[in-house]
């Protein structure tokens, strides 16, 4: 449905593109008629109808300029079908009943002629139009129908044979119309279909399936452009690596499909209480990352620890069970690579679990520095089990 409404927004589009030049052919095609019947017909009568369309072309280039100057959008496209229709309408009126006004009365071969034209004004009107089949039938019928009648009811053999041969030029010209129509609506559609299909691949490159939050790789994507920015100005990059305590005991308790629920609704506490501009990715499993441009650490921190209060606080449930949730975090701030920023982040979450988790450490802290210098390893294994790791100090509370 929608994109059956895009393909016809497009079709009218390209009327409006494209059909400008049919007003002054038009005109000129009647000019051509009036030449032709300049002798055989009153000339008040060929002037007042050279008039009559000459003022209905210009309300419809009026239209055309009027378009090309709002340019209006996708949205409000469709509200300018209907002047389209109404202005084709009017100047396909007055060239079909005109028409029949102006036939001469005595000279066959003049009425042959003009109706030769009304004809090849239809073929082209056909093409033309052909995008929309409401257009196409009412500007045929206009052009075309008036002169029809007037030659059937002339009961010759010569002018039913006209009208009947023209009957069935324009029902076979609207029928290849109609297939040209399709086809073009289809390929309309199908660029659209095409486009969403691009939008979604890209969007699972780059979202996390179950969360919707950003992935690993949006995170570096972006990190990498963070960080460019805020070599422009004084601000820093800070990255804040999080982890949710003891998780594997809420798939065991609960199930792994209440571990699920808690994976969304963690993500949902982090973008509440994350600022719009912040970027917020699960790095894979129960971890998550964040990054933000800081003036200083201590601001990358006040960030990490409402996070973990916001986490801390969170009423997170799975059916009808309440499950408490806390997480770990290690923050890292500066203008190194997003490499070297991680790997002190994730050596300072380290340290927050083993601290005794629910905590944010500082991997610019005074401690972190001291901690490096005594010759641990500042990236020990992610693995380590939750019964090594000893509390040294009490988090701070949350309100
Ligand atoms: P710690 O406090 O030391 O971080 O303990 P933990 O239990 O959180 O740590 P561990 O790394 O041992 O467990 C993480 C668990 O997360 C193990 C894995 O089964 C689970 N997990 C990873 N990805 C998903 C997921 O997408 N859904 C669910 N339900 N569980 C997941
Ligand atoms: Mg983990
Ligand atoms: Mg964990």
């Amino acid at each position: 449905m929608r994109l059956d409404r895009l393909a016809q927004i497009e079709k009218l589009r390209l009327l409006y593109q494209q059909s400008f030049p049919a007003i002054f052919a038009s005109l000129f095609t009647a000019a051509l008629i009036c030449v032709v019947l300049w002798h055989v017909q009153e000339k008040t009568v060929l002037l007042g109808w050279f008039f009559l369309l000459f003022m209905s072309s210009v309300a419809r280039v009026g239209l055309f300029f009027r378009y090309w100057q709002i340019q209006p959008g996708a949205k409000v496209l469709l509200d300018w079908e209907k002047p389209y229709i109404a202005t084709l309408l009017v100047s396909s009126l007055i060239w079909g009943v005109g028409a029949v006004v102006i036939l001469p009365e005595g000279s066959v071969l003049h009425q042959v002629v003009v109706y030769f034209f009304l004809v090849g004004m239809s073929g082209g009107a056909i093409a033309m139009y052909s995008a929309h089949r409401l257009m196409t039938l009412a500007t045929i019928g206009s052009i075309l129908l008036p002169t029809t009648f007037w030659f059937l009811l002339q009961g010759t053999l010569i002018s039913t044979a006209l009208a009947l041969g023209a009957l069935l030029f324009v029902v076979t010209t609207i029928h290849a119309g109609q297939v040209l129509s399709a086809t073009m609506h289809r390929s309309f559609r199908l660029g659209y279909e095409l486009e969403d299909a691009r939008d979604a691949a890209e969007k699972r490159a780059y979202e996390d399936a179950l969360t919707g939050l950003n992935n690993r790789r949006a995170f570096y994507q972006q990190g990498k452009e963070m960080l460019e920015e805020c070599k422009e100005d004084a601000r820093q990059l800070a990255m804040i690596i999080s982890d949710v305590d003891y998780f594997k005991n809420i798939n065991d308790t609960w199930g792994h499909h209440c571990g699920d629920e808690v994976l969304k609704e963690i993500a949902d506490t982090h973008l509440a209480c994350l600022r719009s501009d912040d970027l917020c990715a699960r790095l894979g499993g129960e971890e998550f990352g964040v990054l933000l441009l800081v003036d200083d650490g201590e601001q990358a921190r006040k960030v990490a620890e409402s996070l973990r209060c916001c986490l801390e606080n969170a009423e997170i449930s799975c059916g009808d069970h309440e499950i408490p949730v806390t997480a770990s975090f290690g923050v890292a701030v500066g203008r190194q690579s997003l490499e070297a920023l991680f790997k002190q982040a994730d050596a300072a979450l380290y340290r927050a679990k083993k601290a005794g988790r629910n905590r944010v450490v500082c991997g610019f802290d005074e401690n972190e520095r001291e901690t490096a210098a005594d010759g641990r390893p500042a990236l020990m294994s992610r693995k380590v089990r939750a019964q090594e790791l000893v509390p040294d100090s009490a988090p701070t509370g949350c309100e």
